[in-house]
């Protein structure tokens, strides 16, 4: 049994709804549907859900609401009309109007877009529409798995077929709450999860993972397959195809993800495994990714390491900060934490000093503009003088290494570099590396 996730491009319009519903229909196999508010039919056009987004602001400051609101009906009823369903439109629009003043929730009014679209579809498909509320428990904020594997389960549980809205749910108290932005393929992997399908399908309106950053290297090759945490690395660095936590409801079950291009429904797209096949393992490499805008602390201070605790209250004064750390290469009488150069924005100078109070480092700054490059691949460490080219590469376009991550993980080198010379060592990584990818 299948779970289809279909994203907002591919159900932006009459046109790719039944676009995507031929897909669903083309495999008995795809019988929960999941789906997200319709995307942007055209490069100057506002996603709904953005627009609800705008209502709810326009709602709190007591700005004019209706605008967006009829942006909102406006593109649903041209879908509606083209799909030639019957659906009271004006009656929901009423509803959502009567009840975003009494909730008064950005979840509530963003919530709607799938809401919508997916009773729109469900009607198309003659399939059954099922609310996510029904599905779908968050606690604090958070997806509460504990409740929400097993009431999913058991809903859908004698159901042939359903259609689902993404994104959203219901808190303890019965109030709407939704993911973070681009949730639905969460909702996707929860219902796979709670269904205990053998496939989540994600469609989406790119062909896959791609191997490196297309916005830096051209046409780079798509992943055929790619472990789950290889993903998570991949993720972590910027290739976002998939959101981070679509990851882990199905991780843990074992449920492997296809991300497949709408576009182009024959063409294969990535799988994502719990443990890669021989086919795939053939590969040293699976793809390579970065990410800029990182400052690295650094502090310096003899016999560092004969002082017993002090990497502990370095971590301690950041984490007081609120600071997220990413990285903390050490040497003897000196230590460095790499964190997010925006995450700083307003303790910069307290930590510089709680440092110095609390440890009195000999020196401590904090240098900006630092990027980092990430070979990932499972097959890495197997590969006998592969950190040799890799440096070799860098070595030969005069990039100088700042720092080096490599280790137990065994399945990603990690380098810091100045930002740059980033793209610049990420083409040249990417293309001297082509042959273990
Ligand atoms: N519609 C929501 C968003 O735009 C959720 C999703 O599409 O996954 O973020």
């Amino acid at each position: 049994m299948i779970v289809v996730k279909f994203g907002g491009t591919s159900l932006a319009s009459a046109e790719a709804i039944r676009h995507a519903v031929n897909i669903v229909k083309n495999n008995p196999e795809r019988r929960f549907m999941v789906v997200s508010a319709p995307g942007k039919r055209f490069k100057e056009d506002t996603k709904v859900t953005d627009l609800l987004y705008q209502v709810h602001r326009a709602l709190r400051e007591g700005g004019d609401y209706r605008l967006p609101l009829q942006e909102v009906k406006d593109h649903f009823s041209q879908i509606i009309e083209e799909l030639n369903v019957s659906f009271d439109l004006d009656k929901e629009i009423d509803i959502i109007e009567k009840e975003m003043v009494q909730y008064e929730t950005a979840d509530y009014l963003a919530s709607r877009g799938e809401y919508l679209n997916a009773r729109i579809i469900a009607r198309y498909l003659d399939w059954p529409f099922v609310d996510a509320g029904l599905l779908i428990r968050f606690r604090n904020h958070r997806l509460d798995e504990e409740v929400t594997y097993p009431l999913a389960g058991k809903v859908l549980k004698d159901m042939e077929r359903a259609v689902i809205p993404g994104f959203y749910g219901k808190d303890e108290d019965g109030k709407i709450t939704v993911f973070s932005r681009g949730g639905s393929d969460v909702s996707g992997a929860v219902i796979a999860r709670s269904v205990k399908a053998s496939l989540y399908e994600n469609w989406t309106d790119v062909s896959g993972i791609m191997s490196a950053d297309p916005r830096i290297v051209d046409n780079p090759r798509k992943v055929d397959w790619i472990s789950y945490r290889e993903l998570r690395e991949m993720s972590y660095m910027g290739a976002s195809v998939l959101h981070e936590e679509a990851v882990f409801p199905i991780r843990a079950a074992g449920i492997p993800i296809e991300i497949r291009n709408t576009m182009d429904p024959s063409a294969a797209g990535t799988r994502i495994v719990p443990v890669l096949p021989k086919e795939a393992r053939a590969h040293t490499i699976t793809g390579i990714a970065g990410k800029k805008g990182l400052s690295d602390l650094f502090i310096e201070k003899a016999m560092m390491n004969a002082e017993v605790g002090f990497g502990a209250r370095v971590m301690n004064i950041i984490a007081r900060n609120g600071v997220p750390y990413e990285h903390t290469p050490t040497s003897i009488d000196s230590m460095s934490v790499i964190v997010e150069t925006a995450a700083l924005e307003h303790c910069r100078n307290q930590i510089i000093s709680e440092i110095d109070r609390e440890l009195n480092p000999d020196r401590i700054i904090i240098e900006d503009g630092i990027a980092l490059i990430a070979v990932v691949g499972e097959g890495l460490w197997q590969n006998v003088g592969f950190a040799s080219r890799m440096f070799a590469i860098l070595a030969e376009e005069g990039i100088h290494v700042r720092m080096i991550d490599a280790g137990f993980s065994e399945m990603n080198v990690i380098i810091g570099i100045s930002a740059p010379q980033y793209e610049k060592a990420f083409r040249a990584l990417y293309d001297g590396l082509q042959d273990l990818m």
